[in-house]
């Protein structure tokens, strides 16, 4: 199938062929005309399958066929769980959209809201935009949805794992209800298809991968390794394969730093992006990146969502997620569009447990190779055998029917995403709600200081008094 037979303008179809695609990848031929035709879509996608064309592409199509947006209106809003990702999709729709006379906008949080305020008044057909931001623009009388025609989903499972449940059932009282709905998820979840029943009607369904499967093309391998010999090993690796480029994820911002300055003292080009950076250094640190001047970037798992650096041939796991499902999204970063890659986990003895949840998740043992010279002390245990993945039940959801119920208390959210919860105090999980709207990531660290926090964000004083609020009302 060509692109010529979806249905799409020549301005479009002429913006697609400079990017070079020659055929349209199989999320994009079954959700262009779907699209096309008004329906409402949802999608098991992951990252790399090529489905932010797959939506922007029948999007811009339809929307250059109307009229354009007045002031403040907003006509498609692509909702996205981080501020890397919106940039991302932004930037697809301009390089997709740029034959077409349609305004396109991307809106985050960590950032001014005034400019945004300001770009937001002509209106906006194509608004990207991450959910807490959003809200406080709308507060703000910023932006209008009375004219909106389409809303997206983007990475919806993402959305739910990190909390942002109330902030999308908040977006969507305010929408008209007569839209067209697309929602994509890398995982369908019980909760996702839940949430997906009170978005889309009479969906088409769209599913390119097999649930939770590991890009295709990716080569997966694991090293074991004693915990303190990890930095050693992959500076021995970075070097002995003479890697140009390598995406590294650490679980934590401290470890992201850390592993950074451990390559660099040993002579190897590399930078941390997290949360805790502002979002200027992350959009440099990342063009650097892209351009080949940084040769290694370590990332914890919320700042690498949505990075599309092409034909991105190595990543690996400086150690292995909390929740499986990361692990899927983290290989997804390699592999993509066609690409091969590979992707190389470096894992202690302490980690076994997480192991075999990636392992249950992905249906396979990944394979083991021991490097020589960094034999570990503590032994790996074997992993058990893998059992089948139990279908999961859908949760009864009180949530939508009671919208003052706290966020995250559970019904919603995944079972992944439940079960890093366990392992969190009770009083932490209403702290990071709000700052994770503004993209920073779930470590424990993060949550013991949350007013640190606060002191980046862009009103500081309505954050803090959110989170005093939520504070004062647990010791009660
Ligand atoms: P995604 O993040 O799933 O939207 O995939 C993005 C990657 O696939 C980007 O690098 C795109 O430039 C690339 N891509 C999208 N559509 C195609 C296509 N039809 N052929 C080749 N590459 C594509």
């Amino acid at each position: 199938m060509s692109f010529d037979s979806l249905g799409l303008s020549k301005p479009i179809l002429q913006a697609v062929s400079n990017q070079g695609y020659s055929k349209p990848s199989p999320i994009q031929e079954k959700a262009i005309p779907a699209i096309l035709q008004g329906r409402d879509v949802m999608a098991a996608a992951q990252t790399g399958t090529g489905k932010t064309a797959g939506f922007t592409l029948p999007i811009l199509e339809k929307l250059s066929q109307g009229q354009r947006a007045g002031s403040n209106q907003v006509r498609a809003l692509i909702l996205t769980p981080t501020r890397e990702l919106a940039a991302q999709v932004g930037e697809n729709v301009k390089t997709y959209g740029k034959h077409l006379a349609l305004r396109s906008e991307v809106v985050f949080g960590g950032v001014k809201i005034n400019p945004q305020m300001r770009r937001l008044l002509g209106g906006i057909d194509i608004l990207v935009a991450t959910p807490g931001r959003l809200l406080d623009l709308y507060q703000q009388n910023a932006v209008k949805f009375d004219r909106l025609e389409v809303l997206v989903l983007d990475e919806a499972d993402r959305m739910l794992d990190m909390g942002f449940i109330n902030d999308i059932r908040k977006i969507l009282k305010v929408l008209p209800e007569n839209r067209q709905n697309l929602m994509f998820s890398a995982t369908f979840s019980a909760e996702i298809k839940l949430l997906a029943n009170n978005i889309v009607n009479n969906p088409i369904e769209i599913s390119v991968s097999p649930q939770n499967s590991t890009a295709k093309k990716v080569k997966q391998w694991l090293h074991p390794v004693d915990k303190k010999q990890k930095p050693a090993l992959l500076a021995h690796l970075i070097v002995e394969h003479d890697w140009k480029q390598v995406l590294i994820f650490s679980r934590t911002k401290h470890g992201a730093n850390k592993v950074a300055r451990y390559l660099e003292s040993h002579g190897i080009n590399a930078a941390a992006i997290h949360g805790n950076k502002s979002q200027g250094a992350r959009t440099r640190v990342l063009a650097e990146f892209k351009a080949g001047k940084i040769r290694a970037l370590v990332a914890t798992d919320i700042a690498a969502r949505g990075l599309d650096i092409e034909q991105l041939p190595q990543v690996v796991n400086l150690d292995l997620p909390q929740v499986a499902a990361d692990y899927v999204h983290r290989i997804g970063r390699t592999g993509r569009a066609g690409a091969s890659g590979q992707a190389i986990s470096l894992v202690s003895a302490d980690e076994i447990k997480l192991l075999e949840d990636i392992e249950y998740l992905i249906q396979k043992h990944i394979e083991r190779e021991y490097v020589s010279g960094f034999e570990p002390s503590h032994e790996l245990p074997a992993s058990r055998a893998i059992r089948p993945l139990k279908p999961k039940k859908p949760k009864k959801n009180k949530k939508f029917a009671d919208d003052n119920a706290s966020q995250g208390s559970g019904s919603n959210q995944s079972k992944i995403a439940a079960k890093t919860k366990q392992q969190r105090k009770p009083h932490q999980k209403s702290q990071k709600q709000r700052p994770l709207a503004q993209g920073s990531e779930t470590t424990k660290k993060t949550s013991q200081k949350p007013k640190q926090k606060k002191a980046k964000l862009n009103n500081p004083a309505k954050e803090t008094f959110i989170w005093e609020r939520k504070v004062k009302k647990v010791k009660k």
